[in-house]
């Protein structure tokens, strides 16, 4: 018998289903000139000293003295050290609680087996739709919090076993300070729950009151699992890579033995290329790179509130979460505004039912595409208002 719980699934209201639109109106109009303000891919290379890195880590391969194979199932020893030494010895844990990747979206996904399947699952809606999906196809039952006028998460009264948390937060772009993020850690400590943190934007943060990780909370350690990502600071996303933190306190013995029987480990030439992300001269060019996504979306986030858009996030994050300026559903917004100025951005319902009568923006493109599909926004509303 097959699982039909991956038919769960919301497929009308999906990337997917968004992405073909796009690749149907290409095809039938390939002259028109299609900007993506959408894309939450990356458009910076990989730095050079992390090709370098690559380029050698081949090299390895080509002999035996060098080589490496299997074993290394929570990643090669030198890649969790320096994940380690670089961003979690300063919460005192050990490269035993250190795990490699090959995704953040993978990780979230496999972490659901760690727990029982009876768990009730507690999510935000609008959600990054990989935690709703997960959940399904793995039969377990997903919840949701209510919001306050900020899409904020509000703590329950109910108990919850698992809590998906991802801020910086994709969709809406906001990040938790330290009280609402203490909330929840207490919550979670409360009713011996877990919190799974999604801290893949981590390097998107500039806000004082923003804690870097959830581990700057105490107790934080006893209750949550902090995922994070190579791919949207370094531009991993088809290279595949990326980490988490289970501490010990939570389990040092399953995950392990689930990991063993399930994956032989992150590709070794992007394990090697992820060392060198913590080289001090790839440091600085990656914060170049992620001064200039800043500025694009802070941009981006002048321009539509200068049109008279209401907008969240876009300050710790990549994204900036648009309320639509017309009545009308968030797929039909989307598909009137690619075709009445080529412009594409992600309709909200994508994220959820609530995400419903809004739009994801992006800022991880370029600042001359958002420059120009701004002006194309500026003129229809002109034209129109
Ligand atoms: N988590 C969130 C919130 C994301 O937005 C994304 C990608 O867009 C991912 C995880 C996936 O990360 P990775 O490329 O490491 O699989």
């Amino acid at each position: 018998m097959l699982n039909k719980n991956i038919l769960k699934i919301d497929k009308v209201n999906a990337f997917s289903s968004a992405s073909a639109y796009v690749r149907e109106y290409r095809q039938q109009h390939p002259e028109r000139d299609v900007i993506s303000l959408g894309i939450g891919d990356v458009s910076k290379p990989v730095v050079k000293p992390v090709i370098e890195a690559m380029h050698k880590a081949v090299d390895d391969l080509s002999d035996m003295s060098t080589f490496s194979g299997y074993g290394n199932y929570y990643g090669i020893a030198e890649l969790r050290k320096a994940i380690l030494d670089n961003e979690y010895i300063r919460y005192g844990f050990t490269t035993e609680e250190i795990y490699v990747s090959d995704g953040t979206k993978s990780d979230c996904t496999n972490l659901l087996e760690l727990f029982d399947v009876n768990s009730r699952i507690l999510l935000r809606n609008p959600t990054y739709p990989i935690y709703r999906n997960a959940a399904f196809a793995l039969s377990r039952e997903v919840y949701y919090t209510e919001l306050d006028e900020n899409f904020r998460m509000i703590v329950p009264d109910e108990h919850y076993d698992i809590i998906f948390i991802c801020s910086p937060c994709n969709p809406v772009g906001t990040a938790m300070d330290y009280t609402e993020l203490t909330g929840w850690v207490n919550y979670a400590l409360k009713e011996n729950a877990c919190i799974i943190f999604d801290n893949v934007y981590k390097a998107f943060v500039s806000s004082p009151d923003v804690p870097e990780s959830i581990y700057e909370i105490p107790g934080a350690r006893k209750c949550a699992i902090e995922l994070r990502s190579f791919s949207k600071t370094a531009s991993f996303t088809g290279l595949r890579c990326s980490y988490f933190v289970l501490p010990k306190e939570i389990d040092s013995v399953l995950f392990k033995e689930r990991t063993i029987n399930r994956f032989n480990g992150a590709s070794y030439v992007a394990q090697k290329g992820a060392v060198a992300v913590f080289l001090p001269e790839s440091q600085e060019l990656i914060k170049e790179n992620i001064r200039l996504y800043k500025e694009n979306i802070s941009y981006l986030r002048t321009s539509f509130e200068e049109l008279g858009f209401e907008v969240t996030g876009g300050i710790d994050s990549p994204y900036i979460w648009v309320k639509n300026r017309e009545d009308i559903s968030s797929f039909d917004y989307f598909r009137k505004i690619l075709n009445c100025i080529n412009v594409i951005i992600v309709p909200g319902a994508i994220f959820g039912s609530k995400g419903e009568g809004y739009f994801r923006v992006s800022g991880l493109g370029t600042i001359e595409n958002s420059r120009r599909a701004m002006e194309r926004f500026r003129k229809y509303y002109e034209e129109k208002d």
